[in-house]
Parts: C-alpha cells; structure tokens; sequence
C-alpha cells in the first residue's frame, strides 16, 4: 500500500481513466449536446433549436457520439428520417461526472452570482447538491484520505479518442452558450489536455517543475504557460523551497484540492467503460479502511443521484 506521492515517478505513459474520459468531455460541442440530452433533448431539431450550432457540426458530434458508444440513433416514427438520439446506459453514466464538475464550478467559479442551476431530488423531494462520495462507506471523500496503488490495468497505453482534437483547448465560448453553466466553467479549467494531465500529476504528488516536464514530455514554454493558468485560476500556488538559487514548486490551493472528487468521478467511468475491466488505478478509502470507487450522492438523503429522479429549477432564461 502506497499513498499518492509515492507513485510520482511512475512514466508519462500512465494508463489513466480519468485523461480518457476528459478527452471525450472537452470537446465544446459534444458536451453541449451530451447536456442537452441529461436535459431530455432527444430530436435533431430540438438540439439545433437549443444549441444553434451549424448543421454540420450537430451531424459530426451526434454521429461521433454514437459511435463512442455514448448515445443511440432510434426511429420514433415510420416516417423517414425521424430519429431521436438516446443516451446508452454508458452515456447516462457521465451524470455523476456532470454533477461533480457542475458542484465544483458551483463551489468555485460563480463569482458571488446565484447558482445557474438548482438540483431537486425527486426521491427525497429536497433542493440537494451532488457530494462525491465512498462506495463503501458512503461518507463524503476528501483528497488527503485515499492510498493509491496500481491497479490489474496499470501500464496500459490510454487509448487516445482523438489526439489532435484533444489538444485543443475547449473554446470557452462555446462552452456557455446558450446556458450559464458550472459544469462548463469547470471544463474551461481543467478540460485542456495538459492543464488536465498536470493536474493529475499534482494528485499524485508531483510539485516540481522538472518532474512534470520528465513525467509529461511536455515542452518548457507549454508547461510555463498552463501553470502560469491554474495559478491564475487559483487552483495551485507557487511556494519556494530554496533560495539562491530560488526554486519553487507547485501546491494546490484549496480551491485545487477540491477538483479531487471530480478526478475520482472521472476516473471511475473511463475504469467503468474504458478500460477493458482492467482499472489502473485502485483507490482505498482510509477512514474506512476499503477499496472504493466514487459515487455521487444527494446532499440531504444520501441516494445516489439518478437522473431519472432529479428535476431542475432553471435560474436564467433560455435565449
Ligand atoms: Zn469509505
Ligand atoms: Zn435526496
């Protein structure tokens, strides 16, 4: 049994659940739609109506979402052409990560505004937020309280979903449009490829410049810049350890530590869907001393969150 940082020499090329499943989430338009399906979208039409985007790009992403496995085409009528696009069960199961990224940018990016969204749980009839939890124990998880150590698929190279796309930073224009919206916030943070990966390696313990530039294989002036961002962000601080000559290294603030619950989120769906059964990673909750995986649970009843059983109080109007 190892805790994080002793896993911070581990390669580059550590298999990750949580990198595959932000490769899928950072692309604008795809979690637009993927939104607009949590919120019962399910024509053509009605996410063009709702997202305005050009044809085109609707076609891509609905077609690119389908064959990921996220999202399902179905004939509703026997006229031709009439299909609605479902959520799979695999699609559904990025709730929970939608809700830990909207409590975050909740918790932290809204700027003193009243929250774009408010969640109500059917089952417990109360106005709840989402708490990202233990599997075992179901209290609530912190960063500080989990070991780490390599799981059956540990070493596995990550599939990449589209190294080119990947690379881009989500427009955060994009990202707002039509919605205010937490979840968006959050992944204009953390949904660039690198800013993600060094966020990941900050978890694992890593604090120094050097030691993310050999983990990462990332370029001097690229690893300048996103650190310069989160720093900018508030998500990490910048200490020094040593004067003359001075060196620094990197912590997260709390605000930083907080985008624990949703990695751990993350990482249990891409362990979930993508990794072949084999998780990279395993997790023990050591306050209660088990192997776990993240669950999102109601604040108020501590059910785990179904969208099935949520309904929303919208705090804005649709343009
Ligand atoms: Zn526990
Ligand atoms: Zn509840």
């Amino acid at each position: 049994m190892t805790s994080g940082p002793d896993l911070a020499g581990m390669s580059r090329d550590r298999a990750c659940s949580v990198a595959r499943t932000v490769e899928i989430l950072s692309d604008a338009w795809m979690f637009l739609v993927l939104r607009e399906s949590f919120f019962g979208a399910r024509r053509f039409e009605q996410f063009q109506h709702i997202l305005k985007l050009p044809r085109n790009t609707l076609v891509v992403r609905l077609r690119k979402l389908t064959e990921l496995g996220l999202m399902r085409k179905e004939g509703y009528s026997t006229a031709q052409g009439r299909y609605e696009y479902r959520l799979t069960e695999m699609g559904r199961d990025l709730y929970p990560t939608m809700l830990s990224l909207m409590r975050f940018g909740d918790d932290w990016l809204g700027q003193g505004e009243t929250l774009p969204l408010q969640l109500i749980h059917r089952r417990c009839g109360k106005r709840c937020s989402p708490v990202v939890a233990c599997s075992a124990c179901n209290a609530s998880v912190g960063a500080r309280e989990v070991d780490y150590r390599p799981g059956p698929g540990a070493g596995d190279h990550a599939r990449e979903v589209d190294r080119k796309r990947s690379r881009r930073a989500s427009d955060p224009a994009i990202l707002e449009r039509v919605r205010p919206c937490s979840v968006a916030r959050s992944l204009q943070i953390i949904g660039d490829r690198w800013t993600f990966l060094l966020i990941r390696e900050l978890f694992f313990g890593v604090r120094r410049f050097d030691d993310f530039a050999s983990n990462l294989g990332i370029a001097s002036n690229i690893l300048t810049d996103r650190l310069q961002r989160l720093t900018a962000h508030g998500i990490i601080g910048k200490h020094a350890y040593q004067t003359r000559p001075d060196r620094f290294e990197y912590r997260f603030t709390e605000r930083g530590l907080d985008l624990y619950g949703p990695m751990i989120v993350m990482m249990r769906w891409g362990d979930r869907w993508l990794s072949g059964g084999k998780p990279p990673l395993l997790l023990r909750h050591r306050p209660c001393g088990q192997d776990f995986f993240a669950r999102v649970l109601c604040s108020e009843c501590h059910h785990e969150l179904d969208p099935k059983e949520m309904q929303y109080e919208l705090r804005y109007s649709l343009a």
